[in-house]
């Protein structure tokens, strides 16, 4: 059987179920993935891939496409628009199917079905921590509140072993795949906290640098609120929003950090960070759309306020470092995205969504379930029993920056 592989957020080679079962059965397959790297919103023509989370992007897929080059397989990049794409692939391979990642997000659901009546394909479970078959619930049943879903997913379901895979020949070859786009190669920020490349390779050694060389997951959750340098957090979440990292291979790794070092409250807030990320990967499979929708949307926008927060020139110092550090290296620490959220959606008084869209577009660890999720949150309009989350930047800025150095260095 000829199958396509389609990479989406599981952009690696490490516990990939796909790969898994294509070698399993001897299918003869194509390794593919696509993204339309010129795309922009329809609401503002603004582009979706900002510069950084492009090259974040093209250095992942680069690696991706040398793992399976290794092996002298071929795997195809494309960033037409997908069916345009896989049109193309057809010049070359033609699938009996097409397997591919159960991705959260509405737009990535609207892909499937849009290639469901085309193809004979099939979508396999590999984005969240827990499967959704090993949750205590339905899908339609899921608790509104994280506490709830935290809870009986902690009492009742258990996190599955890795799947162990390679690259082996079965895949097809003879393949002339396209040329990978041009990479810019952004200079890295001297102050940057996100200093990585993208890929597999840069995620698992990221991952074991941060746990076990530096011994950082031992104090995490004293640290894991600070905003300055490397290591205050993991830095893991560009490499488990494109997949490079697999959450169960994380999951696995404390787990054997507390086995063979120290088990303490820090160590357990690690995976309760993956359990939000569970929580909103889940909510936004279950809501489909209106997840992205919101209710009391301010009509009008005060132009020169958006532009303002956008541009790091708002009256507030404390924010406009954060937003500085935001364009010029495509990440910000937790604790500065909610400010800066809070900052726009409540002294701004303006459209959560831009907000989130310009994050979609500058953030090299976007995704739909992760960003949008903690923008309604924060907006009062998703799953908080807290509605008016407001932060106060002047007590948040003694609290989490009394020196003044996180603004020093971005102003
Ligand atoms: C307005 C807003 C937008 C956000 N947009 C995104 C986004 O697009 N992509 C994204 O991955 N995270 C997003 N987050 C969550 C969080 O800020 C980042 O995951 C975190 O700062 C990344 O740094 P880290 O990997 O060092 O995190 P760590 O503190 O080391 O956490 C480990 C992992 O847990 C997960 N995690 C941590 N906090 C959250 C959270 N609040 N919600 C869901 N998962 C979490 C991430 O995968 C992260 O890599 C957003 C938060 C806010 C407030």
């Amino acid at each position: 059987m000829k199958v396509l592989l389609w990479f989406r957020r599981d952009l690696r080679i490490h516990d990939h179920v796909l790969l898994h079962k294509a070698q399993q059965i001897n299918a003869q397959y194509l390794g593919f993935a696509q993204a339309h790297l010129k795309s922009s919103f329809e609401n503002t023509g603004e582009p979706r891939w900002g510069e950084r989370k492009k090259q974040f992007y093209l250095e992942t897929i680069s690696d991706l496409k040398s793992s399976f080059e290794s092996k002298g397989l071929p795997f195809w990049f494309s960033d037409l628009p997908l069916s345009k794409a896989i049109e193309t692939v057809e010049e070359q391979f033609i699938p009996d199917e097409i397997w591919c990642q159960n991705a959260a997000g509405w737009e990535e659901r609207e892909e499937v079905l849009m290639l469901a009546k085309k193809y004979k394909l099939r979508e396999m479970e590999s984005q969240s921590l827990y499967s959704l078959e090993d949750l205590p619930f339905k899908l339609e049943s899921l608790p509104f509140i994280f506490t709830d879903f935290r809870k009986k997913v902690e009492k009742h379901s258990e996190v599955r072993q890795c799947y162990s895979t390679e690259i082996q020949f079965s895949g097809a070859q003879n393949i002339q795949t396209p040329e990978l786009p041009e990479l810019s190669f952004l200079p890295i920020h001297p102050h940057s906290a996100f200093p990585f490349a993208g890929g597999e390779r840069a995620a698992l050694e990221r991952m074991k640098d941060w746990i076990w060389e530096g011994n950082h997951l031992s104090t995490y959750k004293k640290t894991r609120n600070e905003s300055i340098g490397t290591e205050y957090s993991s830095k893991l979440s560009a490499y488990l929003a494109w997949g490079c990292l697999s959450p169960r291979t994380l999951y696995w790794e404390i787990k054997k950090y507390e086995r063979e070092v120290l088990s303490n409250e820090s160590t357990y807030w690690l995976y309760f960070e993956l359990l939000w990320r569970d929580f909103f990967h889940f909510t936004c499979r279950k809501e489909g759309s209106s997840f992205f929708k919101s209710k009391n949307i301010e009509k009008q926008i005060d132009q020169s306020k958006w532009m303002a927060w956008k541009e790091a020139k708002t009256n507030n110092s404390f924010i406009n470092a954060h937003m500085k550090e935001l364009a010029e290296t495509g990440f910000m620490s937790n604790r500065g995205r909610q400010n800066v959220a809070s900052f726009l959606l409540h002294s701004l008084k303006i459209d959560w969504r831009l907000g989130a869209q310009y994050f979609e577009s500058e953030l090299i660890d976007f995704e739909p379930a992760n960003n949008y999720g903690n923008w309604t949150y924060l907006a009062g309009l998703g799953h908080d029993p807290r509605p008016n989350r407001i932060f106060n930047p002047e007590i948040q800025k003694q609290r989490y920056d009394a020196e003044g150095k996180y603004v020093e260095l971005w102003t």
